[in-house]
């Protein structure tokens, strides 16, 4: 169930991927948010510089490595613009972290992104539980995913800006 609370902290995760595109970066956005509903730590996507492997949620499972207690990070959720790809999902199941919500799904996203004709991406859009077969996944979340999908259409989509 989305809740009001994961509902806020998504809108969130909209701002941060908004930000990333302002900075010419793709538009991902990912806030880590403590058991007792505090946020440890958020991120956007750092890919513009050349590293594609600069991901929110591997951010994320990074930062929580080195500032949390395993019971703490099994504890946290991760909110996220998008579905994690393969290797962030790796990432989170290494750490350890607990749930995910996310927006839109790897494969929405992978659908749109051929729909506009931007080539495949090298990684395939496998769902996070293929990865971590025991994570706990939320989404799509319906009334924001259209937000991601315009964000996304304002980097790679047609720019007479149809649909
Ligand atoms: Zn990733």
């Amino acid at each position: 169930m989305i809740s009001d609370v994961d509902l806020r902290h998504l809108r969130r995760c909209v701002e941060l991927a908004a930000q990333a595109l302002a900075a010419d970066d793709e538009p991902f956005g990912s806030v880590l948010v403590a058991d007792d509903g505090s946020v440890l730590f958020e991120d956007h996507n750092h890919v513009a510089s050349g590293d594609h492997t600069q991901h929110p949620e591997f951010a994320l499972a990074r930062w929580s490595a080195q500032h949390l207690t395993p019971q703490e990070r099994a504890a946290a959720t991760v909110y996220t613009s998008g579905e994690h790809c393969p290797m962030c999902a790796a990432a989170h199941g290494w750490v350890g972290l607990g749930r995910i919500v996310y927006i839109a799904s790897g494969a929405q996203l992978a659908a749109w992104l051929t729909e506009w004709g931007v080539p495949a991406a090298p990684v395939a859009a496998l769902p996070v539980t293929a990865v971590v077969p025991g994570a706990v996944v939320e989404g799509p979340v319906l009334e924001l995913v259209n937000d991601i999908r315009a964000l996304h259409h304002r980097m790679h989509g047609p720019s007479d800006g149809s649909r």
